[in-house]
């Protein structure tokens, strides 16, 4: 059956092959810009978080607080927080993997940070051994290429860059908040806080610094990683970089590592931004198959659409027998 008028698909509940910028109307875009994060080179520093907050102007959000679990401090990516390092401690041995060593862009020898080395718990032969490592990892809006926080946004707030990013304006957001729960991730957020702090009510999240990528600059929490566990640049050169560094870390026996986000086959259509992950994503409080939440909206509109002829003819019907 043909519908009557054009359902509103204008939006990016399905990308297309030439990339997310294109479908959303630009001409001749430059290439898709992102985040590889490797997080099996994170050292906790957070510099990255803290670099976010500086050049965007974030308020403050518990930096003189521990949660209790954790030595985190911040706890979860929010409208104050736009990166979030999480520290996860495990009772588990090292798999054989350089933790906290860089891995060089020419494919030389690995870099020594100069971190102080020492022997693991046990390892001298004094005492009993025992197994312990942290997981690192720095999280941020994946930019998703089907990104349902976009398709919902009525004020065109929400707006897909010409890098294919993702971004919100807080001058043109009214507060709404069908960004929130649209989400797949739980990364955009209304900020909170007392009358005169920055945004309150308004929806926030990270812009993959649209300004500093517009001026040629690289994004200032990557600029900030002292060891490059967050890489910045083309997603297509990104993923292939992540598939080596995965290669290499399987041929050092570390099996559990992983890439999450990086498959444009997912249920976001692949994410802007992807992750090297050392075991299952649940484990740094991501969601193991994340799926767009406005995937049956089309099919949702098209029934409703019916439902509503259908009644409309019902109603035809019913006033021209009324008057015979
Ligand atoms: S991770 Fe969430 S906020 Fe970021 S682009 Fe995807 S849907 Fe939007
Ligand atoms: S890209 Fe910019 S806005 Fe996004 S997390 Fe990094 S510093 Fe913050
Ligand atoms: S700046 Fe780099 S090493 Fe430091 S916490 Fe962030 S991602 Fe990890």
């Amino acid at each position: 059956m043909k519908l009557p008028f054009d359902l509103p698909l204008n939006q990016s509940f399905e990308a297309g092959p030439e990339g997310p910028a294109v479908d959303a109307g630009w001409t001749e875009p430059p290439s898709r810009k992102g985040f590889f994060t490797d997080t099996s080179i994170c050292i906790g520093c957070k510099a990255c978080e803290v670099a976010c907050k500086e050049w965007n102007g974030v308020p403050q959000d518990g930096i003189y607080e521990l949660l209790g679990s954790s030595y985190d401090n911040t706890g979860a990516l929010g409208a104050s927080t736009w990166r979030h390092v999480a520290f996860i401690e495990q009772r588990k041995p090292l798999g054989g993997e350089q933790t906290r060593v860089a891995e060089p862009e020419a494919g030389g020898p690995p870099v020594d940070l100069g971190m102080p080395s020492f022997s693991r718990p046990g390892e001298s032969g004094q005492g009993e051994r025992s197994d312990f490592r942290w997981l690192m990892s720095s999280d941020v809006c994946k930019h998703c290429t089907d990104a349902a926080c976009l398709d919902v946004c009525p004020t065109g707030s929400l707006f897909r860059t010409e890098f294919g990013t993702v971004v919100v304006q807080d001058d043109i957001c009214n507060g709404c908040g069908y960004c929130v729960p649209a989400c797949p991730y739980g990364v955009i957020e209304r900020r909170e806080g007392e009358p005169g702090v920055k945004n309150v009510g308004i929806a926030q999240k990270c812009t993959l610094c649209y300004d500093r990528l517009g001026a040629g600059k690289t994004p200032a929490c990557a600029q900030a990683c002292p060891t490059e566990s967050i890489q910045f640049g083309d997603v297509d050169e990104l993923r292939e970089r992540a598939r080596q560094r995965i290669r290499k870390l399987h041929d050092a026996g570390v099996t559990d590592a992983r890439l999450y986000g990086a498959d444009p086959d997912d249920g976001v259509g692949g994410a802007g931004a992807f992750f090297l992950l050392l075991d299952e994503p649940e484990v740094y409080g991501l969601p193991p198959d994340p799926v767009v939440t406005t995937r049956d909206l089309p099919a949702m509109w098209k029934r409703a659409a019916v439902a509503a002829v259908g009644l409309a003819a019902t109603a035809v019907a019913a006033f021209v027998g009324g008057r015979r």
